[in-house]
């Protein structure tokens, strides 16, 4: 153990964010970067705990303390050999993770928890930057082939480990870019595209097999996948939003957040959208309804593309600020989260209901809402809404249904097994099993799919 007693004198310092006027002038990433020195001296303040809870909450059972110890000693290597021996990918949780290892620091206690998340982005890049993230490729192949079905964080880590253990694999992409959720849902503002493209490479290096724009169930039969491959997993996520079907709800002006974020995350690309499908904020009263994480980058994306004003409303009450006492150390607390989006100049509302869509002429104009306390209905003018109430399930209809799973009581794809579908060689992790979730998730859910496939094979 380095330095025993740092806590005590050294106090969380978070890199930041660029400043609000800079940032939304563009799509680059919002946080910044502490310089080393600095990044050292955060990771001295892990004391080590007994009983680390910060492990106990990583989804990953990242080994927190143990990198903390080498970073804060300069052993930056070391460090991001400890980090990767538990998370394939550490440079995306290192920009997107709500941390809930952080939560449940004890440091918390006093609110001042350790930097976990942009330590592990540090060591992270460290290694990139310093050229130690090489190809590491299978000395020998199986002769066993997974295709794997859906090419986000739970795909890739499925690929990923399966790959190591010298598996032939094929992911297969509906759309033309990997990354799932990482690439078309969360915005560059977030997590820039580079660094995905980055690890694909990687990953391509090492042997993995990537096939784009092929929609399994559709461009391709579920018949001969299941006859050209040892075993599938499936990792298509939960890809059907909820839905507001309130009066008014057919007026146009109104989108699902997932369609106005893939055209971001596509003209950032340098694509160009037909003026007809393209849902734009530029000049807009823009409703964000849905308080959660899809709803606040929805507000930082309309800011961006210049909306005259941003609402985002919430049908739950506003949660306490700062701690809860229904949710205490160490548990992830219920408490009120803003995001670096809604300090770019967006009003937030709590305790209100959806009742209905008002428009003229085909176009919304208005929404009424009703103050789930008092009962009070008021109209908020709108010229554009983005519903962004989480999402109910994954798509049934093709792949799912062509290939006869079962599902649970909630529509997601049932392991029957840990990991296995009801039909025997066909395997599963992430959003498709577990519901929409989290990054982290998707990734150990993806980690525990490939364990339980490579069992199978041998
Ligand atoms: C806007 C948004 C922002 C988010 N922000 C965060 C965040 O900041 N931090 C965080 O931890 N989590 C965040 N999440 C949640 C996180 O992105 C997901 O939990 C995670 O990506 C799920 O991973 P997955 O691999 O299970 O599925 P996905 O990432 O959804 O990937 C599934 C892939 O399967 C493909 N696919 C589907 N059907 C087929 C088919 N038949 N054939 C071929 N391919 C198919 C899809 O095109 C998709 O690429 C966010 C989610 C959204 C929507």
């Amino acid at each position: 153990m380095g330095n025993a007693k740092a806590f005590l004198s050294i106090n969380r310092k978070e890199a930041g964010y660029r400043p609000v006027l800079d940032r939304i002038t563009d799509f680059g990433e919002v946080e910044q970067t502490l310089n080393s020195e600095d990044r050292q001296l955060q990771a001295s303040r892990c004391m080590e705990c007994g009983v680390p809870f910060c492990h106990w909450a990583c989804p990953l059972d990242n080994l927190i303390p143990e990198w903390q110890d080498l970073l804060y000693k300069g052993k930056w290597a070391e460090a991001y050999g400890i980090l990767i021996s538990r998370n394939n990918f550490p440079e995306f949780t290192g920009r997107v993770c709500p941390a809930l290892c952080e939560k449940s620091c004890v440091l918390n206690l006093e609110h001042e928890p350790l930097t976990v998340r942009e330590n592990e982005a540090a060591i992270a890049e460290h290694a990139f930057l310093e050229g130690y993230v090489k190809p590491n490729p299978p000395q020998q192949r199986t002769g066993k082939k997974v295709a794997v079905v859906g090419s986000g964080p739970a795909g890739l880590a499925v690929a990923d480990m399966l790959n190591r253990k010298g598996h032939s694999i094929t992911v297969f992409e509906k759309d033309e870019y990997i990354g799932g959720l990482l690439r078309l849902g969360i915005p560059d503002f977030k997590l820039n595209k580079e660094i995905i493209t980055r690890r694909i490479d990687l990953l391509k290096a090492e042997g993995i097999k990537f096939e784009t724009g092929k929609e399994v169930g559709k461009d391709l039969s579920t018949k001969d996948l299941l006859a050209k491959y040892d075993a599938i997993c499936l990792t298509t996520g939960a890809g059907v939003p909820r839905d507001l079907p309130v009066e008014g709800r057919e007026l146009k002006g109104i989108y699902f957040a997932l369609d106005f974020l893939k055209q971001q995350n596509r003209l950032v690309s340098g694509q160009t959208i037909p003026a007809a499908e393209r849902i734009s904020a530029k000049g807009k009263k823009v409703l964000v309804i849905g308080g959660g994480d899809t709803g606040s980058d929805c507000v930082g994306t309309s800011i961006r593309q210049k909306a005259a004003s941003v609402i985002q409303i919430e049908i739950m009450p506003v949660p306490p600020e700062g701690t809860n006492p229904a949710t205490p150390w160490p548990s992830y607390p219920n408490v009120l989260k803003t995001s670096t989006s809604h300090l770019e100049g967006c009003e937030r509302r709590w305790s209100l209901a959806t009742k209905r869509f008002i428009g003229e002429k085909g176009k919304v104009t208005g929404v009424e809402v009703a103050d789930q306390l008092t009962g009070q209905t008021t109209v908020i003018p709108v010229d554009l809404v983005l519903l962004s109430m989480g999402f109910t399930q994954p798509v049934h209809e093709g792949l799912l249904d062509e290939l006869g799973v079962k599902y649970d009581a909630r529509g997601n794809v049932e392991a029957v097994k840990p990991n296995q579908s009801s039909i025997g060689k066909v395997f599963v992790a992430g959003d498709v099993t577990s519901g929409a979730s989290l990054v982290v998730r998707a990734i150990a859910s993806g980690r525990q799919a490939a364990k339980e496939i490579a069992a199978y094979l041998s």
